[in-house]
């Protein structure tokens, strides 16, 4: 980065203002997805160092000098707004992390770092721009009540591996404008962007111990996160399993829960859409992108396709045309279009899923495997082509369960009733699209579906000041807009009564 450097491997956790290496003194190797060689070393936390960044991020928030939750609200918008402007004097660096700790193409990395930024910003003018409390009328004029907003404490924030910043600052940007303190735990094979955030924190002149990040395993860091009686809330974006698992160790010490999880994702193509060759070609692009950007590891990927029967033939034959001559390669390669999967055990994790559509009868129309090795894409790499499984139906593994990876399923209907139940036919509810040329019937059907975004005629934008989240078991709560922020806060009523006197509800 071009500020100091407070720290150099493996000193990646930060408890109290200090950078540090594991109490244990292990460490770990940061791998590059795409030739499976080590680029980084990192400290290994586990429970103890965690206990020592919580009770960093406790006193801090109870009683650090100059306490941040005390800290007035123009002063700590005016602090997320330098952090994006460093954010933004980083980029490229930042971009070219992104992609090698997740294999992302640099150009989506670089998107990521724009995003990170606008995260901040509109966190720090949200806050800025608000009433500190809300009068409420009492019935009387001797009573003075309104409910003020407040911080909520220590906040335990867990991270997945596939936006790693940007996921990360969802949760960094509103919890420190609302006043908290934090620790923040990246997913343990993708932490570097992370570790570099919290630096320019600190640059950005962040009190010691406000923020703070431990490196390390989901079953150590993160359940001792989840547990601590010391943390106030935890918020966790990754899968449903260790969702599950967050939910109920928090729930011992009934902390404040908030939890992203995966989806299932339907993308629904009404064969008014393909009427006119723009149209078509427009419907079919966007379906590629939906399915296969990141190769597919979007916690909003749109790898359910629901086409209307009618057109089905013509849109898969285009689709499968296309999605063999996507580029896969290292993402820093120039004309890479997609680059590899993120671990060996996620793309052992896509194989056993195409192997066993096949099993279920899908018919393989592209990709399917493993790519044959070229200069930009070594054969050490995780890669794997992208792949469209026709023919499928909803009792498949492959269409019932999240794939994050480069896999898009087929299924067709004949009426809107039948897109709707199919779309709705998941236990997730995360995000979806329609695609119609009929706006009645768009806003139908964008009526009718139980998920947290849909999308009409478009697929995968989002807006820092709209909500962000799912329905079922895609989560609980949201992030961005308004009620991004609301989850790190408590509300308290203050009732003033400016008349006194006795109740007498006891005669003595
Ligand atoms: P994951 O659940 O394996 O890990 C996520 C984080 O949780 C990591 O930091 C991990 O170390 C930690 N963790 C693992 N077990 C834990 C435990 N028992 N207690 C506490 N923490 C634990 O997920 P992943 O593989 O890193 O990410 C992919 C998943 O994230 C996908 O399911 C994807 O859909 C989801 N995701 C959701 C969103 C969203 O906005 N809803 C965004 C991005 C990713």
């Amino acid at each position: 980065m071009a500020g100091q450097h407070a720290r150099h491997e493996p000193h990646t956790i930060h408890a109290g203002g200090e950078w540090r290496a594991a109490v244990s003194g292990a460490t770990r190797e940061i791998l590059d997805p795409a030739d499976a060689r080590p680029f980084a070393v990192v400290a290994e936390g586990d429970e103890k160092d965690t206990d020592l960044a919580v009770a960093a991020a406790r006193q801090a928030f109870d009683s650090g000098q100059g306490p941040w939750p005390l800290t007035p609200v123009a002063e700590r918008a005016a602090l997320l707004r330098r952090v994006a402007d460093l954010l933004v004097r980083d980029r490229e660096e930042l971009g070219l992390l992104e992609s090698r700790d997740a294999g992302k193409t640099v150009e989506e990395g670089r998107v990521d770092i724009d995003c990170v930024a606008d995260a901040f910003r509109y966190f720090a003018d949200l806050v800025a721009g608000e009433s500190p409390g809300r009068v409420v009328d009492a019935g009387s004029t001797d009573i003075h009540s309104v409910v003020v907003h407040e911080p909520l404490g220590v906040c335990a924030l867990i991270t997945p591996w596939n936006y790693p910043l940007l996921q990360a600052s969802w949760k960094i940007a509103p919890a420190l404008a609302a006043g908290n303190t934090f620790v923040v735990k990246p997913s343990e094979i993708t932490p570097m962007t992370t570790i570099a955030l919290i630096e320019l924190l600190a640059e950005a002149g962040l009190p010691d111990g406000v923020a703070n990040i431990v490196t390390g395993p989901g079953h150590t860091v993160g359940a001792r996160l989840a547990e601590h009686p010391d943390v106030d809330l935890v918020s966790f974006t990754g899968g449903l399993v260790s969702g599950t698992k967050v939910a109920q160790a928090a729930a011992v010490s009934v902390k404040k829960v908030a939890l992203e999880l995966g989806g299932k994702n339907p993308n629904v193509v009404f064969a008014d859409a393909c009427a006119t060759p723009e149209g078509f070609d427009t419907a079919v692009d966007q379906a590629l992108n939906a399915a296969f950007i990141h190769s597919g590891q979007v916690c909003s990927a749109g790898g359910r396709l629901i086409v209307e029967e009618s057109v089905r033939d013509r849109f898969v034959d285009e689709l499968a045309r296309r999605a063999t001559k996507i580029r896969l390669g290292r993402g820093t390669e120039d004309g890479v279009e997609c680059g590899p999967l993120v671990s060996e055990q996620q793309r052992a994790k896509v194989e056993s899923y195409v192997a066993s559509a096949l099993e279920e009868g899908a018919v393989l129309r592209s990709g399917g495997r493993r790519p044959e090795p070229a200069p930009e894409r070594p054969e050490s790499g995780w890669f794997y082509e992208p792949t469209v499984l026709d023919r499928c139906h909803r009792e498949m593994r492959v269409v019932r369960e999240e794939v994050f990876g480069p896999v898009l399923t087929v299924e067709t209907f004949r009426t809107e009733a039948e897109a709707i139940a199919l779309a709705n036919d998941t236990e997730y509810g995360l995000a979806g699209a329609v695609w119609t040329t009929d706006a009645g019937r768009a806003r139908r059907v964008a009526g009718r579906l139980r998920h947290g975004t849909v999308w009409i005629n478009d697929f995968h934008p989002y807006l820092p000041q709209a909500e962000w989240g799912g329905f079922g078991k895609s989560g609980v709560g949201r992030e961005l807009g308004p009620a991004g922020l609301a989850e790190y806060r408590e509300s308290k009523h203050v009732y003033q009564n400016l008349a006194p006197k006795p109740v007498r509800w006891f005669a003595g």
